[in-house]
C-alpha cells in the first residue's frame, strides 16, 4: 500500500553524531531489510502497518521544507535517516530530488546514504553542492543473504556500480557495510577497495529481529560479536583506513 499524507513539519533535530538535522521523504521502507531499526523506533510503529510493504509518502514535504529553511541554522541534513530516501516510490515522486534542490540551493551540508542505483538520477544536483558526504549501504556479496534480509534491495554488483558511477561523477562516496551480514569478507574488502577507502563498519544491532532468519539458515556464527571483529581484521588488512561506527 502507497499512500499520502501531509505534515506539517520536514525537519527534525538529531544527535546522531554525522548530522544536526533529518529530513525524511516517507515513512516506511520499500527495501524491508528485516534487521532495520526504523519498524520499531520513529513514526512507522505508530502507523500499525506492514514493514516493507506499507508506505506514507510525505506529500507537501518539499513545500514544508521551503517555507520553513531559513528558520534552520547551518548544520548538515541527513537525508534520510528512518527510510531510504531513493526506494523504488522515489521514482515517480521525486520528493528527495525536491528536498535536494532546496538544501543545495541554499548550500546546506547534506550527508547521505542508499541502497539504490536511483541516486545516480541525481549526480547533476549532487555534483552542485558545496558539502556532501554520501555512503552506499553495502552488507554483503551473496544473494540468499540479501534475499532473505534485504527483500527489496539490490544486488552486490549494482551496489558496487552504483559507488562506481558516483565516484566517476567527482563525488567521493564511500561505503557503510552495516550491519555486517554474512559475505565473503575477503572478496567483498577487495572489491570495495576497487573504488573507495572510505568504508565505516557497523555490527548488526538489533539481532533479535533476526535471529529466527540466521538460525534456520545455518548462520549462527554471523550473530557472534566474533564474527564482526574478523570481519573487521579482514577489512583493515585490504582497506587500513577503514574505521567502524565504536571506534
Ligand atoms: S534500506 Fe535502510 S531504512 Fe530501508 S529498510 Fe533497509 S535499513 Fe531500513
Amino acid at each position: 500500500m502507497v499512500k499520502s499524507i501531509r505534515v506539517k513539519t520536514a525537519v527534525s533535530r538529531t544527535k546522531i553524531p554525522v548530522a544536526d538535522f533529518t529530513v525524511n521523504p516517507y515513512i516506511g521502507c520499500s527495501i524491508g531489510c528485516k534487521y532495520c531499526f526504523a519498524r520499531f523506533i520513529g513514526p512507522f510503529k505508530s502507523h500499525g502497518s506492514e514493514w516493507g510493504k506499507d508506505i506514507f509518502v510525505k506529500e507537501n514535504i518539499a513545500e514544508c521544507l521551503r517555507k520553513g529553511i531559513d528558520r534552520f541554522p547551518r548544520g548538515v541534513f541527513f537525508v534520510s535517516t528512518v527510510c531510504d530516501a531513493y526506494q523504488h516510490v522515489e521514482k515517480q515522486t521525486m520528493l528527495t530530488r525536491r528536498i535536494l534542490e532546496i538544501l543545495v540551493s541554499r548550500g546546506f551540508p547534506i550527508f547521505m546514504m542508499t541502497k539504490s542505483s536511483l541516486i545516480t538520477r541525481d549526480i547533476d544536483l549532487l555534483q552542485q553542492a558545496k558539502e556532501l558526504r554520501v555512503m552506499i549501504s553495502i552488507t554483503t556479496d551473496r544473494d540468499d543473504v540479501i534475499k532473505a534480509l534485504e527483500p527489496g534491495g539490490t544486488g552486490f554488483a549494482e551496489r558496487l556500480n552504483t559507488l562506481k558511477t558516483l565516484r566517476d561523477a567527482g563525488i567521493d562516496a564511500g561505503v557503510f557495510v552495516g550491519p555486517v551480514l554474512p559475505m565473503n569478507q575477503q572478496f567483498v574488502a577487495e572489491k570495495i577497495a576497487e573504488l573507495t577507502n572510505h568504508v565505516t563498519l557497523d555490527p548488526l544491532n538489533y539481532p533479535w529481529q533476526v535471529k529466527g532468519i540466521f538460525r534456520e539458515r545455518g548462520w549462527h556464527y554471523w550473530l557472534t560479536r566474533e564474527s564482526f571483529l574478523e570481519v573487521k581484521t579482514v577489512f583493515k588488512k585490504v582497506i587500513p583506513t577503514c574505521t567502524t561506527t565504536h571506534d
